[in-house]
């Protein structure tokens, strides 16, 4: 076994981005610029933008954050990204997820301008993705490319079996790795929790990937010897023994399915990493004018 690392990956395109980020400061004049707002007190959404944040800093990005209560309507926080569209120092406009219930997140993705959705959320880069035309892969899965790509791990021809389907992970995973490129040439199985006999069609699979929400769904048994394994997974269970007071779990049964795989993801420090890298790559692209 041996692991697809994100903290060595994400580090060392991190120091690309902020070469090519000095770059754009010197024949922009500013500095590639990522806008969040973010809505409400959930801890994990807290933990997930400020890492956004500071990492932005990291790379020589400027970060602006706007912060609303729950209690914020669906009407003004529209009117913020209006705003926020029209703001040509603006390149990127990320709302964090999950919204209020009082909110449709489908709403407020089609409202944010496609040409700064650096989540690559919006339909009409989700659209353009199916097509493989130039546009803002969703972050999560442009993550998980790189790092495959990064350990020139092989896919064309390979099975690959992506468990969830929800928009943000599963669904564009799923149509990335079945795309005519590398990586790529799979060929996918998109499973979710109305898949009868989900263990047999996992075992055919050279490629796991496992975005679920559910600590330690995966586990030995469902897991053909020499796959590829990677871990979307972030569980939070509180912790006395940590300092943050919570531990993270993946979706993936890792002490027992790692002695199994050829190449696994840890969690922390694997996908979650490699997410951040898709971001401000989506973002720096932006700021050049590279997609649209
Ligand atoms: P969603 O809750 O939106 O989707 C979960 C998917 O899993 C659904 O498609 C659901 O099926 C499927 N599922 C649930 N139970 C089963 C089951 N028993 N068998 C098969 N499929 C099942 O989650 P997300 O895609 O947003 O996130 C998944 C995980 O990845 C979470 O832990 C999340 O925290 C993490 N995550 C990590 C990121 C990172 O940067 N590392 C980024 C984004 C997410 P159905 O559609 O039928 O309900």
């Amino acid at each position: 076994m041996q692991l697809l690392d994100g903290k060595y990956v994400s580090e060392k395109l991190k120091e690309e981005i902020a070469a090519e980020a000095a770059g754009v400061l010197a024949t922009l004049g500013r500095k590639p610029h990522l806008v969040a707002i973010l809505v409400g007190n959930d801890g994990g959404s807290e933990t997930y933008v400020a890492s956004k944040m500071r990492n932005c800093e990291k790379v020589g990005f400027k970060s602006s954050l706007f912060r609303y209560d729950d209690s914020v309507t669906e009407n003004e926080l529209l009117e913020k990204i209006d705003e926020i569209n029209k703001d040509s120092g603006v390149d990127g406009l990320i709302v964090q997820l999950p919204l209020p219930k009082h909110i449709d997140p489908e709403k407020v993705t089609e409202r944010i301008d496609y040409r700064k959705d650096v989540d690559g959320f919006h339909p009409v880069n989700l659209g353009r993705m199916m097509r493989n035309l130039p546009c803002f892969i969703p972050a999560t899965p442009y993550g998980i490319m790189m790092i495959l790509e990064e350990y020139k791990i092989e896919t064309a021809g390979k099975n690959c079996v992506v468990i969830g389907r929800s928009n943000i992970v599963g669904s564009p995973m799923s149509i990335l790795m079945a795309r005519n490129a590398y990586p790529g040439n799979c060929t996918v199985t998109l499973t979710h929790s109305r898949t009868q006999n989900l263990k047999e069609i996992v075992l055919q699979a050279d490629i796991i990937i496992a975005a679920i929400g559910k600590k330690n769904f995966v586990t030995a048994d469902m897991v053909k010897p020499g796959a590829v394994i990677i871990d979307v997974g972030i569980n939070r269970e509180t912790s006395e023994k940590t300092k943050s007071g919570y531990k993270l779990y993946g979706d993936v049964d890792f002490e027992n399915v790692a002695p199994k795989s050829s190449w696994i993801t840890p969690v922390p420090g694997g996908v979650g990493l490699m997410t951040i890298v898709g971001l401000l790559k989506n973002t720096l692209a932006s700021a050049r004018g590279n997609i649209y």
